[in-house]
């Protein structure tokens, strides 16, 4: 029997590797539903290949159009509940939904014990304490589709939890690596968006730019692995080929290495425990000469220390993180604000926070959205000044 999956997301650069994955390897799974939030004209096209029982579309104004396009046979349903609807009935649901509007999937998929291949690190950080009770639903587990995150559950397998000293989890640098406070102030969007190791969409682009993606999963490891602060480290290395390792108590250290493809974390988290057939991100051994590794500059890029910061705060700390971090990677991308204003908005947005036990979603809606309202304020404010 193949495994079912469920691949929300789906016009994203997660959704069109994950498709990739699958196609690799047809015998082995059948993907019985996609969504995605607006394009509609790509998901006709992927219904129309991949014929799933269901297709999901958050904008409800395109529904006429995309029932239109779909074979028959398949289901069209659209709304804000399409997304979440279609996450519940697959073996392995991939939420490949960008920034905090992933939230309700992550929490229909484990609130109905499925395997979640979560690309969507944002629901884990905005919501930490709340998709923890959901996890503890019979049958409901998390396989990270980070390529960092991929590489801590290979390399945990490696020793029991009391063995394990520290995670290192590895950063590119991003573009700016060894740019000095003055060469940052002047840098644009499409600097910002020139990625060089990793193809992947604007948001996390210009995360890996500032380094809060790396400090989103610090974040995302502590979630995920039950490891505390103190013992999570970030290691700079230009190349991304090793993924992330694990330090454990005899002092070996377990590494992931592949090229950086992320099908390759996507089969990992859709087949685990066992292996695709398919090799993505195969390394040349005679090709590769070396493996640099150095520790991150924290002044120059203060969104890493910002997350340290938000996540051991905790509770509501780290939604109002990810939440400003949102907005202002958007006015940044809108041209609205410098790129050094991105860490400036959620410095000061996370200052004037005071911190709340996330008890239900609605808490966690609510933070969220005041935090968009401060930071939203903070952009208004420099844009008048400037
Ligand atoms: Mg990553």
């Amino acid at each position: 029997m193949p495994t079912t999956v469920a691949v929300v997301g789906s016009t994203g650069s997660i959704g069109t590797q994950t498709l990739d994955v699958v196609r690799a390897d047809p015998d082995r799974f059948r993907v019985v539903a996609l969504g995605a939030s607006t394009s509609v004209d790509l998901l006709a096209e992927q219904a129309n290949e991949w014929k799933p029982e269901v297709v999901a579309l958050a904008d409800p104004g395109r529904a006429r159009e995309l029932e239109a396009l779909v074979p028959a046979g398949t289901r069209v349903i659209a709304g804000p509940e399409a997304l979440p609807a279609i996450s519940t009935g697959a073996d392995v649901v991939v939420n490949g939904v960008v920034g905090f509007a992933g939230l309700p999937v992550t929490l229909a998929a484990l609130g109905a014990g499925r395997r979640l291949a979560l690309a969507n690190k944002e629901s884990l950080i905005a919501g930490g304490p709340v998709v923890r009770r959901a996890r503890e639903t019979p049958g409901a587990e998390i396989i990270p589709i980070d390529s960092e995150h991929g590489a801590l559950h290979q390399c945990l397998r490696g020793g029991r939890q009391e063995e394990v000293r520290r995670l290192l989890l590895t950063a590119s640098g991003g573009p700016f690596r060894g740019r000095s406070a003055a060469e940052l102030a002047t840098v644009t969007v499409d600097d910002a968006l020139a990625h060089p190791t990793w193809a992947m969409g604007p948001k996390i682009t210009v995360d890996s730019s500032t380094l809060m993606n790396k400090g989103l999963e610090v974040i995302e490891a502590h979630e995920l692995f039950g490891t505390p602060y103190d013992f999570i480290e970030v290691v700079v290395h230009p190349q991304s080929i090793v993924h992330s390792m694990v330090e454990f108590t005899d002092g070996s250290v377990l590494a992931q290495l592949s090229m950086p493809d992320m099908r390759l974390p996507i089969g990992y988290a859709l087949a685990y425990p066992h292996r695709i057939g398919s090799p993505f991100g195969h390394i040349d051994w005679t090709t590769l000469s070396r493996l640099d590794f150095q520790p991150p500059d924290l002044v120059g890029f203060p969104c890493l220390g910002l997350a340290y910061a938000a996540g051991r705060a905790g509770g509501s700390a780290p939604a109002c993180l990810n939440a400003a971090n949102e907005v202002a990677v958007a006015a940044f991308l809108a041209g609205a604000v410098s790129w050094t204003a991105i860490a400036a908005i959620v410095e000061d947005v996370l200052a004037a926070h005071e911190s709340v036990p996330l008890t239900d979603v609605d808490v966690v809606i609510d933070v969220d959205s005041r935090a968009r309202r401060a930071a939203g304020q903070m952009v208004e404010k420099r844009n008048r000044a400037a």
